[in-house]
């Protein structure tokens, strides 16, 4: 059974690690700088074999070049999108990945918003989302729209609910303080806020969470449950997306 490991990265990135020591193969997710990757590999005793990309920000593939010059035989899966170079295979909706080792299976999701071409990875129960789905929040609208995003955040949350959610940054506290100006009486929400206190208090990260806790106290992922009032800015009788679109909007100007 390969092993999950988040790796911090540059200011609050995680690349994700899943290292199979019985093959001695690892691959990462969206890594931003390969200084930790290389580290956590020699730790290890692992090679890397493959590396997956979700969308072009510098954050999420900047250390691609300087693993491939240690690793040059690693796959690079990478949506389509000119953006990112040294690509080996490039993958969209519905596409497969097998990799024999580490021994994992994936599927690839579109999911535009935070960026035109964005894509996740879901097998072996996790989630690889980058800037897409994160702890109590969603990505930034840099190149979609609020009805985009929201179709591909509802997609996410229709995986089953025992997913692992590996996202691209530790920004659940802040997350936290938004989710909870909208939905102060979240019990779940409040439990998970304490929960990650404690957990950055310790220096540990606060991923993965899981796709039922997100459900259950995601606001991004809660447009239906919450009231238009509670909104900033969202007007009375306000569908869903628009919804989405106020919420996502107040969050961009909710302070931290
Ligand atoms: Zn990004
Ligand atoms: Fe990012």
């Amino acid at each position: 059974m390969p092993q999950l490991r988040a790796l911090p990265a540059l200011r609050d990135n995680y690349i994700w690690m899943l290292a199979d020591a019985a093959s001695g193969c690892a691959l990462v997710v969206d890594p931003g700088e390969a200084r930790p990757v290389l580290s956590a590999l020699a730790q290890s005793g692992c090679r890397l074999t493959a590396i997956l990309l979700t969308h072009h920000h510098p954050d999420h593939i900047g250390g691609t070049a300087g693993l491939l010059a240690r690793f040059p035989e690693a796959v690079v899966f990478a949506p389509h999108d000119e953006r990112i170079g040294l690509v080996t295979r490039r993958v969209g909706e519905g596409d497969r990945i097998a990799l024999a080792a580490p021994s994992a299976q994936f599927e690839v999701i579109e999911v535009p918003g935070h960026t035109r071409t964005h894509i996740a990875y879901h097998g072996e129960g996790l989630l690889f989302c980058g800037d897409t789905l994160f702890s109590l929040g969603c990505g930034r609208l840099f190149e979609g729209t609020p009805a985009q995003m929201l179709a591909s955040l509802d997609r996410l949350a229709a995986l089953p609910g025992n997913t692992q959610v590996c996202c691209g940054h530790e920004y659940t506290l802040a997350n936290a303080a938004f989710a909870l100006t909208v939905e102060p009486d979240n019990a779940v929400l409040r439990t998970r806020e304490e929960t990650a206190r404690a957990l950055r208090r310790s220096g540990l990260p606060t991923l993965p969470s899981l796709i039922d806790g997100e459900r259950a106290a995601n606001p991004f992922l809660r447009v239906d449950a919450i009231a238009a009032a509670r909104i900033p800015g969202a007007a009375e009788g306000a569908d869903r997306v628009a919804r989405f679109a106020a919420l996502r909007l107040a969050k961009d100007h909710f302070p931290g």
